[in-house]
Protein backbone atom coordinates (compact mmCIF):
# COMPACT_ATOMS: atom_id res chain seq x y z
CA UNK A 1 0.00 0.00 0.00
CA UNK A 2 2.81 2.41 -0.49
CA UNK A 3 3.50 4.25 2.15
CA UNK A 4 0.93 3.76 4.59
CA UNK A 5 -0.54 5.27 7.48
CA UNK A 6 -2.03 2.68 10.13
CA UNK A 7 -4.52 3.40 12.48
CA UNK A 8 -5.29 1.04 15.23
CA UNK A 9 -8.76 1.75 17.06
CA UNK A 10 -8.89 -1.54 19.39
CA UNK A 11 -6.67 -2.01 22.37
CA UNK A 12 -3.83 -4.75 21.71
CA UNK A 13 -5.09 -8.31 20.73
CA UNK A 14 -9.28 -7.66 21.03
CA UNK A 15 -9.74 -10.12 18.24
CA UNK A 16 -13.30 -12.48 17.10
CA UNK A 17 -11.02 -14.67 15.52
CA UNK A 18 -7.72 -16.60 17.43
CA UNK A 19 -5.69 -17.61 13.67
CA UNK A 20 -3.42 -19.99 14.47
CA UNK A 21 -0.94 -17.63 12.14
CA UNK A 22 -1.41 -14.83 13.65
CA UNK A 23 1.55 -12.82 14.37
CA UNK A 24 -0.12 -11.04 17.32
CA UNK A 25 -0.48 -14.14 19.48
CA UNK A 26 -3.21 -16.12 21.05
CA UNK A 27 -6.55 -13.67 20.99
CA UNK A 28 -6.83 -12.30 24.54
CA UNK A 29 -10.20 -10.10 24.38
CA UNK A 30 -12.04 -12.71 22.79
CA UNK A 31 -15.03 -10.41 21.59
CA UNK A 32 -17.65 -10.38 19.11
CA UNK A 33 -19.59 -7.27 20.01
CA UNK A 34 -18.60 -4.05 18.56
CA UNK A 35 -17.52 -0.96 20.89
CA UNK A 36 -16.05 2.07 21.41
CA UNK A 37 -12.63 1.25 23.78
CA UNK A 38 -11.60 4.53 23.14
CA UNK A 39 -13.35 8.01 22.88
CA UNK A 40 -13.73 8.56 19.06
CA UNK A 41 -12.95 12.10 19.10
CA UNK A 42 -9.45 11.48 20.95
CA UNK A 43 -8.67 8.67 17.97
CA UNK A 44 -9.38 11.49 15.41
CA UNK A 45 -7.60 14.01 17.31
CA UNK A 46 -4.65 11.86 17.17
CA UNK A 47 -4.79 10.81 13.71
CA UNK A 48 -4.93 14.78 12.91
CA UNK A 49 -1.62 15.88 14.85
CA UNK A 50 -0.08 12.77 13.06
CA UNK A 51 -1.24 13.91 9.62
CA UNK A 52 0.43 17.05 10.34
CA UNK A 53 3.22 15.81 11.70
CA UNK A 54 4.33 13.60 8.89
CA UNK A 55 2.65 15.78 6.21
CA UNK A 56 -0.31 14.32 3.85
CA UNK A 57 2.12 14.60 0.77
CA UNK A 58 4.06 11.62 2.51
CA UNK A 59 1.34 9.28 2.92
CA UNK A 60 -0.26 7.22 0.20
CA UNK A 61 -3.50 5.55 1.90
CA UNK A 62 -4.88 5.65 5.54
CA UNK A 63 -5.25 2.58 6.60
CA UNK A 64 -7.42 1.00 9.52
CA UNK A 65 -5.25 -2.06 10.70
CA UNK A 66 -5.83 -2.76 14.31
CA UNK A 67 -4.12 -5.19 17.22
CA UNK A 68 -6.88 -7.19 15.90
CA UNK A 69 -10.32 -7.10 14.16
CA UNK A 70 -10.98 -3.02 13.62
CA UNK A 71 -14.48 -3.38 12.47
CA UNK A 72 -15.19 -4.22 16.36
CA UNK A 73 -14.49 -0.63 17.07
CA UNK A 74 -18.42 1.12 16.78
CA UNK A 75 -17.19 4.61 15.73
CA UNK A 76 -15.09 2.87 12.26
CA UNK A 77 -17.62 4.56 10.06
CA UNK A 78 -17.61 7.87 11.84
CA UNK A 79 -13.68 8.24 11.99
CA UNK A 80 -13.81 6.70 8.16
CA UNK A 81 -16.13 9.96 7.58
CA UNK A 82 -14.17 12.08 9.17
CA UNK A 83 -11.43 11.29 7.25
CA UNK A 84 -12.52 11.32 3.90
CA UNK A 85 -13.95 14.60 4.85
CA UNK A 86 -10.57 16.05 5.90
CA UNK A 87 -7.65 14.52 4.04
CA UNK A 88 -7.58 13.81 0.64
CA UNK A 89 -6.01 10.17 0.61
CA UNK A 90 -7.72 7.05 -0.30
CA UNK A 91 -8.64 5.21 2.55
CA UNK A 92 -8.42 1.07 3.62
CA UNK A 93 -9.52 -1.34 5.82
CA UNK A 94 -8.00 -4.65 6.70
CA UNK A 95 -10.36 -6.40 7.95
CA UNK A 96 -11.25 -10.73 8.95
CA UNK A 97 -14.43 -10.24 7.24
CA UNK A 98 -16.11 -11.89 10.21
CA UNK A 99 -18.89 -9.10 10.65
CA UNK A 100 -19.37 -7.97 7.08
CA UNK A 101 -22.64 -9.57 6.92
CA UNK A 102 -23.70 -6.58 9.48
CA UNK A 103 -25.88 -4.22 7.16
CA UNK A 104 -23.91 -1.54 9.43
CA UNK A 105 -20.97 -2.97 9.33
CA UNK A 106 -20.99 -2.98 5.45
CA UNK A 107 -22.51 0.87 5.40
CA UNK A 108 -19.36 1.64 7.48
CA UNK A 109 -16.68 -0.32 5.00
CA UNK A 110 -18.69 1.29 2.02
CA UNK A 111 -17.19 4.73 2.84
CA UNK A 112 -13.37 3.43 2.24
CA UNK A 113 -11.91 2.96 -1.36
CA UNK A 114 -10.41 -0.47 -0.59
CA UNK A 115 -11.56 -2.77 1.78
CA UNK A 116 -9.26 -6.25 2.35
CA UNK A 117 -10.96 -9.23 3.58
CA UNK A 118 -9.45 -12.36 4.72
CA UNK A 119 -10.73 -15.62 3.31
CA UNK A 120 -8.18 -18.99 4.46
CA UNK A 121 -11.35 -21.65 4.01
CA UNK A 122 -13.24 -23.88 1.65
CA UNK A 123 -15.38 -25.22 4.63
CA UNK A 124 -16.47 -24.80 7.54
CA UNK A 125 -14.26 -27.28 9.32
CA UNK A 126 -11.09 -25.42 7.92
CA UNK A 127 -12.15 -22.22 8.68
CA UNK A 128 -12.46 -23.47 12.62
CA UNK A 129 -9.38 -24.97 12.57
CA UNK A 130 -7.28 -22.30 10.96
CA UNK A 131 -8.75 -18.43 12.12
CA UNK A 132 -10.64 -20.09 15.22
CA UNK A 133 -13.48 -17.74 15.54
CA UNK A 134 -15.46 -16.88 18.04
CA UNK A 135 -18.70 -19.23 18.84
CA UNK A 136 -20.87 -16.38 17.28
CA UNK A 137 -19.49 -16.60 13.75
CA UNK A 138 -20.86 -19.29 11.24
CA UNK A 139 -18.78 -19.55 8.39
CA UNK A 140 -21.76 -19.88 5.86
CA UNK A 141 -23.20 -16.28 7.17
CA UNK A 142 -19.79 -14.85 6.86
CA UNK A 143 -18.94 -16.36 3.08
CA UNK A 144 -22.69 -14.78 2.18
CA UNK A 145 -21.77 -11.48 3.86
CA UNK A 146 -18.44 -11.00 1.87
CA UNK A 147 -20.93 -11.99 -1.05
CA UNK A 148 -22.91 -9.24 -1.32
CA UNK A 149 -20.73 -6.60 0.37
CA UNK A 150 -18.68 -7.89 -3.13
CA UNK A 151 -22.19 -6.86 -4.90
CA UNK A 152 -22.87 -3.46 -3.58
CA UNK A 153 -19.38 -2.02 -2.69
CA UNK A 154 -18.15 0.50 -5.63
CA UNK A 155 -14.49 0.66 -4.11
CA UNK A 156 -11.83 -2.34 -4.60
CA UNK A 157 -11.76 -5.50 -3.08
CA UNK A 158 -8.53 -7.07 -2.52
CA UNK A 159 -8.63 -10.32 -0.73
CA UNK A 160 -6.13 -11.76 1.10
CA UNK A 161 -5.54 -15.99 1.94
CA UNK A 162 -3.00 -16.78 4.28
CA UNK A 163 -1.42 -20.44 3.23
CA UNK A 164 -1.37 -23.13 5.81
CA UNK A 165 0.62 -26.22 5.59
CA UNK A 166 -1.80 -29.11 5.95
CA UNK A 167 -4.63 -27.31 6.38
CA UNK A 168 -5.44 -24.93 3.21
CA UNK A 169 -2.93 -26.01 0.19
CA UNK A 170 -4.59 -28.89 -0.87
CA UNK A 171 -6.68 -29.36 -3.64
CA UNK A 172 -9.92 -29.76 -2.53
CA UNK A 173 -9.84 -26.92 -0.02
CA UNK A 174 -8.46 -24.79 -2.56
CA UNK A 175 -11.31 -25.56 -5.64
CA UNK A 176 -13.73 -24.22 -2.85
CA UNK A 177 -11.77 -21.11 -2.02
CA UNK A 178 -11.72 -20.62 -5.66
CA UNK A 179 -15.64 -21.07 -5.88
CA UNK A 180 -15.97 -18.78 -3.24
CA UNK A 181 -13.71 -16.18 -4.49
CA UNK A 182 -15.82 -16.18 -7.77
CA UNK A 183 -18.42 -15.30 -6.18
CA UNK A 184 -17.03 -12.19 -3.95
CA UNK A 185 -15.92 -11.20 -7.02
CA UNK A 186 -12.23 -9.31 -5.82
CA UNK A 187 -9.96 -7.00 -7.94
CA UNK A 188 -7.38 -8.30 -6.41
CA UNK A 189 -6.25 -11.85 -4.63
CA UNK A 190 -3.30 -11.59 -2.49
CA UNK A 191 -1.64 -14.89 -1.07
CA UNK A 192 0.41 -14.72 2.17
CA UNK A 193 2.39 -17.26 3.48
CA UNK A 194 3.55 -16.86 7.24
CA UNK A 195 6.40 -15.50 7.58
CA UNK A 196 6.89 -14.27 10.86
CA UNK A 197 6.60 -16.38 14.34
CA UNK A 198 2.39 -17.44 14.50
CA UNK A 199 0.48 -17.88 17.58
CA UNK A 200 1.10 -21.74 17.10
CA UNK A 201 4.62 -22.86 16.36
CA UNK A 202 3.93 -25.70 14.65
CA UNK A 203 2.57 -23.80 11.77
CA UNK A 204 4.29 -23.84 8.54
CA UNK A 205 4.59 -22.34 5.42
CA UNK A 206 3.12 -24.68 2.63
CA UNK A 207 5.98 -26.76 0.56
CA UNK A 208 7.02 -25.76 -3.08
CA UNK A 209 4.26 -28.43 -3.80
CA UNK A 210 1.69 -26.71 -2.26
CA UNK A 211 2.51 -23.15 -3.40
CA UNK A 212 2.20 -24.83 -7.26
CA UNK A 213 -1.18 -25.88 -6.79
CA UNK A 214 -2.32 -22.47 -5.01
CA UNK A 215 -1.37 -20.60 -8.15
CA UNK A 216 -2.55 -23.26 -10.29
CA UNK A 217 -6.12 -23.76 -8.90
CA UNK A 218 -6.42 -20.22 -7.57
CA UNK A 219 -5.39 -18.43 -11.00
CA UNK A 220 -3.76 -15.43 -12.41
CA UNK A 221 -5.29 -13.00 -10.11
CA UNK A 222 -3.08 -14.47 -7.59
CA UNK A 223 -0.15 -12.75 -6.24
CA UNK A 224 2.09 -14.12 -3.74
CA UNK A 225 3.69 -12.35 -1.19
CA UNK A 226 6.83 -13.71 -0.06
CA UNK A 227 8.98 -11.96 2.86
CA UNK A 228 8.22 -8.38 3.22
CA UNK A 229 10.56 -5.38 2.29
CA UNK A 230 8.33 -2.36 3.22
CA UNK A 231 9.77 0.30 5.03
CA UNK A 232 8.30 1.80 8.69
CA UNK A 233 8.99 5.31 9.35
CA UNK A 234 9.60 6.94 13.04
CA UNK A 235 8.78 10.21 13.60
CA UNK A 236 10.52 11.13 17.08
CA UNK A 237 12.94 12.98 17.37
CA UNK A 238 14.31 12.26 21.22
CA UNK A 239 15.13 8.29 22.30
CA UNK A 240 12.09 8.35 24.58
CA UNK A 241 9.67 8.89 21.82
CA UNK A 242 12.09 6.65 19.65
CA UNK A 243 11.81 3.61 22.18
CA UNK A 244 7.90 4.02 22.10
CA UNK A 245 7.72 3.92 18.28
CA UNK A 246 9.69 1.35 18.20
CA UNK A 247 7.73 -0.77 21.05
CA UNK A 248 4.41 0.17 19.43
CA UNK A 249 5.23 -1.12 15.78
CA UNK A 250 7.07 -4.16 17.16
CA UNK A 251 3.14 -4.70 18.75
CA UNK A 252 1.70 -4.72 15.54
CA UNK A 253 4.21 -5.99 13.61
CA UNK A 254 6.97 -8.30 14.74
CA UNK A 255 10.36 -7.05 13.33
CA UNK A 256 13.89 -8.63 12.50
CA UNK A 257 16.57 -6.97 14.39
CA UNK A 258 17.79 -5.58 10.94
CA UNK A 259 14.76 -3.82 10.56
CA UNK A 260 15.41 -1.94 13.28
CA UNK A 261 18.63 -1.24 13.44
CA UNK A 262 18.11 0.80 10.50
CA UNK A 263 15.11 2.74 11.33
CA UNK A 264 17.24 3.57 14.36
CA UNK A 265 20.49 4.41 11.76
CA UNK A 266 17.85 6.53 9.93
CA UNK A 267 17.60 8.97 13.43
CA UNK A 268 21.14 8.85 13.81
CA UNK A 269 21.77 6.43 16.45
CA UNK A 270 24.25 3.70 14.68
CA UNK A 271 24.38 1.78 18.32
CA UNK A 272 21.16 0.44 18.56
CA UNK A 273 21.53 -2.66 20.89
CA UNK A 274 21.51 -1.12 24.10
CA UNK A 275 18.14 -0.03 23.28
CA UNK A 276 16.86 -3.21 22.17
CA UNK A 277 18.32 -4.93 25.61
CA UNK A 278 16.88 -2.32 27.59
CA UNK A 279 13.26 -2.73 25.83
CA UNK A 280 13.55 -6.40 26.61
CA UNK A 281 14.94 -6.02 30.25
CA UNK A 282 11.86 -4.24 30.30
CA UNK A 283 9.90 -7.00 29.13
CA UNK A 284 8.13 -4.86 26.76
CA UNK A 285 9.77 -6.32 23.50
CA UNK A 286 11.56 -9.96 23.33
CA UNK A 287 12.69 -11.96 20.69
CA UNK A 288 11.59 -15.64 19.35
CA UNK A 289 13.16 -17.66 16.47
CA UNK A 290 10.86 -19.11 13.66
CA UNK A 291 12.34 -20.21 10.50
CA UNK A 292 15.89 -19.94 11.35
CA UNK A 293 15.31 -15.90 11.55
CA UNK A 294 15.22 -13.49 15.21
CA UNK A 295 12.10 -11.38 15.29
CA UNK A 296 11.11 -9.10 17.97
CA UNK A 297 7.49 -9.22 19.22
CA UNK A 298 5.55 -7.63 22.15
CA UNK A 299 6.86 -8.92 25.57
CA UNK A 300 3.09 -9.64 26.72
CA UNK A 301 2.14 -11.66 23.49
CA UNK A 302 0.94 -15.32 24.23
CA UNK A 303 1.83 -18.04 21.96
CA UNK A 304 0.90 -21.84 21.80
CA UNK A 305 4.23 -23.97 22.97
S1 LIG B 1 -4.69 -12.67 12.15
FE1 LIG B 1 -6.10 -10.97 12.29
S2 LIG B 1 -8.08 -11.96 12.43
FE2 LIG B 1 -6.59 -13.52 12.90
S3 LIG B 1 -6.43 -13.49 15.15
FE3 LIG B 1 -4.82 -12.14 14.32
S4 LIG B 1 -5.74 -10.14 14.35
FE4 LIG B 1 -7.42 -11.60 14.54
Amino acid sequence: MGRSLGIDPIPPKTCNFSCVYCQLGRTTQFINDRRDFFPRKEIFQEIQERIHRIGIENIDYITFVGDGEPTLCRSLGWLLEQISAEFSRPTAVITNGALLYEDEVQEELSIADIVLPTLDAGYAETFKKINRPHPQIQFQTMIEGMTKFGRLYSGEIWLEFMAVQGLNDNSKELQQVSNHIARIKPAKVYVNIPIRPPAEPWVKSPTQTGLHLIREILGNVVEIILPENGKFQLVSNDITGLKEEIVQIIRRHPMRLEQIQELLQQKGISNSEYIIKELERLNLIKHLKYENTIYFVSGDVKRGK
